[in-house]
């Protein structure tokens, strides 16, 4: 357990400490006692079946949903703190940009507002790596689902935070894109968790693997024991689909 009197020091080497946490909807345990440490610069994906608890735990980790019981630091701090708000960068599975500004003013206003150094070249950047520039006058509403989902994207890390929590980040977008985008997490200095069910995205951007089945943690492990798991004989997918069956 963690000790109570420590529990708001800051902890530049843990990126989470989340401790026992339960959430409930009614009848429903969506999150059932759950622990987990991610290291700093740890990358982690968050697997599991639907309604596993995974949007669950990152609402809860990223300060938009309290838990019933137990507790969550982000570098030593309450997710809801503005100390743990400075240095997360949050994509939720269902992400929207300002309806009424446009791509650039989206930018400009997020990017502002998260004290984001040399904000105006940030833009530039990702507005050229997404392939965003051509619509930078457009409201999102005008924008495809897939374009939108690049400026959620580079909504959530304008302002290069140290611990990236996306759900789904790479939903809808093309494969070129995808590939740009595996290229600029690589090179962030960033902690990453991630929740997808595509095991590929997974393997490209995690060294770590945490699945959720009914809202409890059932397996942890390196990529590579998952891997050595499948012995060359069966897929990783179902390994993977037999772990989220061994909830005890
Ligand atoms: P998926 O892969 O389908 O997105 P998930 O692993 O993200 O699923 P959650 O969205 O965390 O799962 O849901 C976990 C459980 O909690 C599910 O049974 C879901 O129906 C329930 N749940 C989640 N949010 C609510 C809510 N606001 N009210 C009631 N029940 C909820």
């Amino acid at each position: 357990m963690l000790q109570e009197d420590n529990k708001d020091k800051e902890d530049l080497s843990n990126a989470l400490m989340m401790d026992s946490v339960v959430k409930t909807f009614g009848d429903i345990r969506a999150v059932d006692g759950i622990n987990i440490q991610i290291k700093d610069r740890e990358r982690v994906a968050l697997l599991g079946e639907n309604g596993a608890g995974k949007t669950t735990t990152i609402k809860i980790i990223s300060g938009l949903m309290k838990p019933d019981k137990g507790m969550v630091r982000i570098y030593g701090h309450k997710p809801s703190s503005i100390e743990a708000k400075r240095y997360i960068g949050y994509l939720p599975e269902d992400a929207s940009p300002y309806l009424n500004l446009s791509v650039r003013e989206n930018l400009d206003y997020i990017g502002t507002i998260r004290r984001t150094e040399n904000v105006q070249e940030k833009i530039e950047f990702f507005l050229d790596l997404l392939d965003l520039k051509s619509m930078e006058k457009q409201k999102p509403l005008t924008l495809s689902r897939g374009n939108r989902q690049k400026l959620c994207l580079a909504l959530s890390i304008i302002h290069e935070p140290r611990f990236a929590i996306m759900d789904e980040p790479l939903n809808y977008l093309d494969i070129p894109t995808q590939e740009k985008v595996f290229d600029y997490f690589e090179k962030m200095n960033a902690t990453f968790l991630i929740s997808t069910h595509i095991l590929s995205i997974a393997r490209r951007l995690t060294e770590k693997v945490i699945i959720l089945s009914s809202g409890k943690k059932v397996w942890e492990g390196q990529i590579k024991e998952l891997e050595d798991l499948a012995e060359g004989t069966k897929t990783i997918e179902s390994i993977v689909s037999e772990l989220m069956k061994n909830v005890s």
